[in-house]
C-alpha cells in the first residue's frame, strides 16, 4: 500500500494524506491550506490526487487546518463518508460555516480592492453540504472505512473529539495522530497513547521544544483588578476560551469575583458543543458544577451587546477573538480600552509573525505604542501579560512518549505537521531510539508501505 502526503508536509498547515491500499484509498484529513493568498488559493483548489477515487475520508479533528478544505472537495464533486467523533462532527459542523463566512468576506474584500471577480473557496452551502456528510462514530468503536480498512478512533487529549486514527489493513497497522494533546488540558481526557503500531503517521509541531511552565492566571487577575482595570484576552473561539473560563471559575476564592465576558458568538455555540459530550471529559471536570458556566460569566451574542462593554466601568475580563487581533471583536476592545493603563492585555495563545498579537506583545517593555485598528491610529498603554505553557499540543518528552509506546513494533515513521526544524530534529531522535525507517516526507511526496 502507498501514502501519499499532499500537505502539512515540512509545515503545519493544510494536512492532508492518501492511504491508498489495494481496494480502496482513503483521505486523512482535509485542512485548509493558509499561508500567502496566492499559494493557498492554488493549493486549496488543486487536491493533487483524483478526488472521485477517494472512497471516504477519516477526520482526525476539527481544527480548520484539519477539516478546512472538506467543503472545497465536496464542491469538486465528491459525496462520499466523512468519518468523524460525534463531538467532531458536532464542532466541524459549526466551524466549516464560520471558514466559509470567511471565505465569502476575503473574496469580497479581493475583489472590490482588484476588481477581480473571484469566487469564494467555498460558500456555506457548500459547508452545509459537507456537514450532511459527516458520520460520527463513537471513540473504540471499529468500523469499514473502505474495503477491509478496519479504522478506529483513540481520544487524541487535543480538543473536544479530537482523535488518534488506528487503521488496520493487509496485515498492517498504522497510526494517524492527528494533533497530539497534553495530559495537563483541563476538561479533556488525557491522550491515549495506543502500542503495537509497526507505521506511525505522526505531527510533529513542537518537536524541538519543551513547554514552559503555565504562567500565573491568578497573580494577573489579581494585580490588573486591583487597579480597578479590565483584561482583554484574544483567544481562539474554540477550545482555548472554553479551557480558560474553566481555569477561571476553579480560580474562585483566589481572585475577585469580576464579572466575564465571552464575547463570541461562535465560542457561545461551541461551548454548548462542549456541554453535550461529557464522554471527552476527564474525570473530575463537574465536581463543581457545570465546567462551562458560573454567576460571573456572561455569554455576548449580538454586536450591539458587544458595543456596550465599551462604556464598562470596573474591573472586568473580556475574552474575544480572533486569537492573533487580526480580525473580530477583540479589535474594537483594544480600540475602547487599550488605551487606559489600569488595563492589561493578556496573550494566551501563539503569535504569528506579521500580526496585530505579535507586534503588541514585541514592544510590550516600551508600555506605550501606537498600533492601528480598523486603520484607526490610536496610543497603546495597557500592559501586556503573556501566559505561557497553555498550548494544546504535546512538547517534545510528549511526542516521544507516543513514538516510545510503539517502539517495540515500529517499522516506519513519517514525521508531519511540523515545522521543518522541528520536524528533522524529532525524526533524528527516533532514528536514535528505534529501528524505525524514519521520514520528514516532502510535499507531494509518495512512499510505500
Ligand atoms: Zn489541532
Amino acid at each position: 500500500m502507498k501514502l501519499h502526503f499532499h500537505g502539512a508536509a515540512r509545515s503545519v498547515t493544510g494536512s492532508r494524506h492518501l492511504l491508498e491500499t489495494r481496494e480502496g484509498s482513503v483521505l486523512l484529513d482535509c485542512g485548509l491550506y493558509q499561508g500567502p493568498r496566492e499559494e493557498a488559493f492554488k493549493r486549496n483548489r488543486v487536491f493533487g490526487f483524483d478526488v472521485k477515487s477517494v472512497h471516504s475520508v477519516i477526520l482526525s479533528h476539527a481544527h480548520i487546518d484539519h477539516s478546512g478544505a472538506l467543503p472545497a472537495l465536496v464542491k469538486a464533486g465528491w459525496s462520499g463518508p466523512i468519518y468523524a467523533t460525534p463531538a467532531t462532527a458536532d464542532l466541524a459542523a459549526l466551524m466549516l460555516l464560520d471558514s466559509a463566512a470567511i471565505q465569502e468576506r476575503d473574496v469580497q474584500f479581493v475583489n472590490e480592492r482588484e476588481g477581480t471577480a473571484r469566487e469564494p473557496l467555498y460558500g456555506s452551502d457548500d459547508a452545509k453540504a459537507t456537514a450532511a456528510l459527516l458520520k460520527p462514530i463513537p471513540y473504540h468503536q471499529v468500523f469499514e472505512a473502505a474495503p477491509n480498512l478496519k479504522v478506529s478512533f483513540h481520544d487524541a487529549g487535543h480538543m473536544l473529539g479530537s482523535s488518534l486514527v488506528k487503521l488496520e489493513t493487509e496485515g498492517k497497522r498504522i497510526v494517524f495522530t492527528g494533533d497530539i494533546g497534553r495530559a495537563s488540558l483541563p476538561i479533556l481526557k488525557s491522550p491515549e497513547l495506543l502500542s503495537g503500531a509497526d507505521t506511525i503517521l505522526m505531527e510533529s509541531t513542537y518537536g524541538n521544544r519543551v513547554h514552559p511552565p503555565e504562567g500565573e492566571l491568578a497573580a494577573i487577575i489579581n494585580k490588573v483588578a486591583g487597579r480597578q482595570g479590565k483584561i482583554l484576552v484574544p483567544a481562539f473561539a474554540v477550545g482555548r476560551t472554553q479551557h480558560l473560563t474553566y481555569r477561571i471559575k476553579r480560580l474562585a476564592g483566589k481572585i475577585p469575583p469580576i464579572p466575564v465576558y465571552v464575547d463570541s458568538p461562535l465560542a457561545a455555540d461551541v461551548t454548548e458543543v462542549y456541554r453535550r459530550h461529557p464522554e471527552c471529559h476527564e474525570p473530575g471536570t463537574w465536581t463543581q458544577g457545570d465546567p462551562f458556566g458560573f454567576g460571573m460569566l456572561h455569554t455576548v451574542r449580538s454586536p450591539e451587546e458587544s458595543k456596550r462593554l465599551n462604556d464598562l466601568k470596573g474591573p472586568a475580563i473580556i475574552i474575544a477573538a480572533s486569537g492573533m487581533c487580526e480580525h473580530g471583536r477583540i479589535l474594537h476592545h483594544l480600540f475602547h480600552h487599550g488605551s487606559d493603563e489600569r488595563n492589561a492585555i493578556l496573550f494566551v495563545g501563539y503569535q504569528a509573525e506579521h500580526t496585530l498579537g505579535r507586534r503588541i506583545l514585541e514592544h510590550r517593555k516600551d508600555r506605550v505604542q501606537e498600533i492601528r485598528v480598523h486603520g484607526r491610529p490610536m496610543l497603546l498603554r495597557a500592559e501586556v501579560f503573556k501566559m505561557n505553557g497553555l498550548s494544546a499540543h504535546a512538547d517534545r518528552p510528549g511526542l516521544e512518549a507516543f513514538v516510545r509506546a510503539h517502539a517495540r513494533t515500529l517499522k516506519n515513521a513519517f514525521l508531519v505537521h511540523g515545522e521543518p526544524d522541528a520536524a528533522e530534529d524529532l525524526a533524528k531522535w527516533v532514528k536514535e531510539t528505534t529501528a524505525a525507517r524514519t521520514m520528514v516526507p516532502g510535499l507531494g511526496q509518495e512512499v510505500a508501505i
